[in-house]
């Protein structure tokens, strides 16, 4: 086994580092303001201006097949990467990248929708969950009846990232009732212009999920996502990839969130002494390192078993449970190492507390990762031997 970095994962990590360092971390204390003032943190000129930046240097699409520009750096480096980006709590992404699922596209489709997202000329939005349907996403109502050439879409979605802003959606919806999720679902691309509307959900952290509603939103033929009725396939690929990248995103936020607890520790004094000197401290900051260390382990194991070709849902849902749990009790932990000061807005502490709570909430719930990695043990699908079978 070998753990290390190789020279060339070492160079792309630190580049993004210092990327981060330069560009990025100077601009939070405008984002916090902004953002305590109901604003978005970053405009989408401001996002792009920093995605060009990057680009300047080769990083553009990180996971993008290089035919469409992309660097194609497969999992184990976007995950490195990610926790690089994950120091900030600015929600930077490199440009260049779009929804793995609309490389599904056909050949219009692209032109029309995958080329024009991964320029950044579009924004696209997931649209699955329900009011009535989450954790249990084979429960959709949304409805789907063909006119002819079009289909006409009937329903409601709820909590969707960048509804909002969204230029179209990949809207889920039913075209079978009596096949539902087992091949009556079907994906649809949906232009704002066909019709939906959506409004935004006011949510305790930053990331303002949006409500659409379909009300006899009329949409061609021709803009079905992959086949009528593979839908729900495509929705279980688009939610199963992101389940190593949310986890190692926390990585870096947990790390910077240590050093600030460290740093604080080392100068503020009580009863005469650095609270660095108390073992109550000490326990902190080392549970902290330990699980940090475990998570990055679960996190690049997973995303090796993502560049092995290999069926890697355990292991993505462990890490996605780990880093939920563990990036919770951590920042708890730095915000109490802190006392009152952690409480209060004049650090970030709180922004990041509030941020990191919804990791064990959406693409599947910490309940659902256990369900999972249970189901997966019992059904003899996984061993419990894990990386060595
Ligand atoms: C900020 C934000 C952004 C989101 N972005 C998107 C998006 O872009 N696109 C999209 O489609 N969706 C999105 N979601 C939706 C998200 O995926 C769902 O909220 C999530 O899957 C949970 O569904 P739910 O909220 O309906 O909770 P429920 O499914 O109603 O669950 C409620 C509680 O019951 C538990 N539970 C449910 N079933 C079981 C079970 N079988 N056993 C044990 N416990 C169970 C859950 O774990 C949870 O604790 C987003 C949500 C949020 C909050």
């Amino acid at each position: 086994m070998d753990f290390s970095l190789t020279g060339e994962q070492r160079e792309v990590r630190d580049w993004v580092r210092t990327f981060v360092r330069k560009e990025i971390m100077p601009l939070e204390p405008e984002v916090l303001r902004r953002e305590r003032a109901g604003r978005p943190g970053l405009e989408r000129a401001e996002i792009r201006e920093l995605q060009l930046k990057a680009k300047e240097s080769g990083f553009w699409g990180v996971l993008t097949p290089e035919e469409y520009g992309g660097m194609n750096l497969g999992a184990i480096m976007a995950a490195l990467l990610e926790a690089e980006l994950g120091r900030s709590f600015i929600q930077f992404r490199f440009g260049g990248a779009a929804d793995n699922i609309l490389f599904y596209a056909n050949e219009e489709q692209r032109e029309t929708y995958l080329k024009p997202t991964i320029a950044g000329e579009k924004i696209s939005c997931f649209a699955i969950t329900e009011p009535g349907a989450g954790s249990d996403a084979r429960a959709i109502r949304a409805f789907a009846h063909q006119d002819g050439d079009d289909w006409v879409i009937n329903g409601e979605k709820t909590f969707i990232t960048g509804g909002n802003e969204a230029d179209f959606t990949m809207v889920f919806a039913v075209t079978d009732k009596e096949k539902g999720a087992n091949g009556g679902v079907t994906c649809f691309l949906a232009d704002r212009e066909m019709g939906w509307k959506s409004h935004p959900i006011d949510t305790m952290g930053e990331w303002g999920p949006a409500a659409l509603t379909f009300d006899n939103v009329r949409v061609p033929s021709r803009n079905i996502l992959g086949e009528v009725g593979r839908g729900f396939e495509l929705a279980m690929r688009w939610i199963g990839q992101g389940r190593y990248l949310l986890p190692a995103r926390a990585i870096g936020a947990c790390e910077r969130l240590v050093d600030m607890g460290i740093d604080y520790a080392r100068t503020r004094t009580t009863f005469g002494q650095p609270i660095a000197e108390r073992q109550a401290i000490q326990w902190m900051i080392a549970d902290s390192a330990v699980e940090i260390e475990a998570l990055r382990w679960l996190v690049l194991h997973a995303a090796w078993q993502v560049d092995q070709g290999m069926d890697s849902r355990q292991a993505q849902s462990m890490a996605k449970l780990y880093g939920g749990v563990k990036a919770n009790e951590i920042v708890d932990r730095v915000l109490q190492i802190h006392g009152g000061m952690g409480y209060t807005r004049e650090l970030p502490i709180e922004r990041w507390y509030r941020e990191l709570r919804l990791l064990r909430i959406y693409e599947g719930t910490d309940e659902i990762q256990r369900r999972t990695i249970a189901r997966n043990l019992l059904k003899g699908h996984a061993s419990i031997s894990g990386v060595l079978g």
